[in-house]
């Protein structure tokens, strides 16, 4: 049986500013449990794509001015993104922004602002969390500002399993790390898409990274998918190895 979607954004144009058409008619699918990649160039929209779903496009003067996002069979352009957070959406945004002046831990605690569960939940989810990113464990009292690309990294993720998330849209995680680092963050991706059934939204440049830890891709070019299909179809695709994977 095909898995009901946990995301399905349908034909979606966005514009900035009134007058920049930057998605030109957007449609892709995340099945509940998958790892989906969203690829392209610099410039291409995914970013876009990405922040249209969590509604962080407004703060950027963007707006959704046609088709439907449905996230847990629920349509979501009209909500807040705190109230896409509540629902269990969050997107981790490239760059990391972590808060600089705050330790580790303290940047995890932030991720659970939206929980009315009680301490002791909270608790426990920073060591789910710790035992993932054991990492992140010893550095959890050093400033996040002080601490290494990677670790920055890893903290997004982990403020944003704080709030206890169906789906992460995460944005552009490989940027300015070393290969081997990024590999280990995929690694725990994969772990936390596996144990904690946390659906993933992935955007990158790193097609070739990407492609071996997602399910399914979508190639943006220009605000438009221009090819989509199972991961492994893809890597073996003779423009995605000549564009995207520099071989061919
Ligand atoms: P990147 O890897 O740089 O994040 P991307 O594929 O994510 O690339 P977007 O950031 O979505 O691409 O940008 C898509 C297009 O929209 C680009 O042409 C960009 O200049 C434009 N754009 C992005 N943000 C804004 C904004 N706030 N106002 C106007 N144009 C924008």
């Amino acid at each position: 049986a095909i898995a009901e979607p946990v995301l399905s954004v349908n034909n979606i144009e966005v514009i900035y500013d009134h007058v920049i058409l930057v998605l030109k008619g957007v449609s892709l699918t995340v099945p509940e449990g998958g790892i989906v990649a969203l690829l392209g160039a610099n410039g291409a929209g995914k970013t876009t794509t990405l922040k249209a779903v969590s509604n962080l496009l407004r703060a950027e003067r963007g707006d959704v001015t046609k088709g439907s996002i449905v996230f847990r069979g629920e349509r979501v352009e009209a909500l807040s993104p705190n109230q896409l957070v509540r629902r269990g959406c969050i997107q981790v945004m490239e760059g990391r922004h972590c808060f600089g002046h705050l330790t580790v831990e303290e940047n995890l605690l932030t991720g659970a602002f939206t929980r009315r569960d009680g301490a002791a939940a909270i608790r426990s989810d920073l060591e789910m969390v710790y035992s993932y990113f054991p990492r992140l464990k010893e550095r959890r009292q050093s400033l996040a500002g002080y601490t290494s690309g990677g670790e920055q990294q890893m903290c997004a993720i982990g403020r944003a399993m704080m709030a206890r998330p169906k789906m992460i849209l995460l944005d552009e995680p490989s940027m300015g790390l070393a290969p081997q680092l990024v590999e280990e963050i995929f690694e725990i991706v994969r772990q936390l898409n596996g144990n904690e059934g946390v659906s993933f939204l992935l955007a990158e440049q790193n097609t070739n990274m990407a492609l071996r830890y997602a399910g399914y891709g979508y190639i943006l070019e220009n605000g438009r998918v221009v090819l989509d299909g199972d991961a492994a179809t893809l890597r073996e695709n003779e423009d995605v190895k000549e564009f995207y994977l520099g071989i061919g």
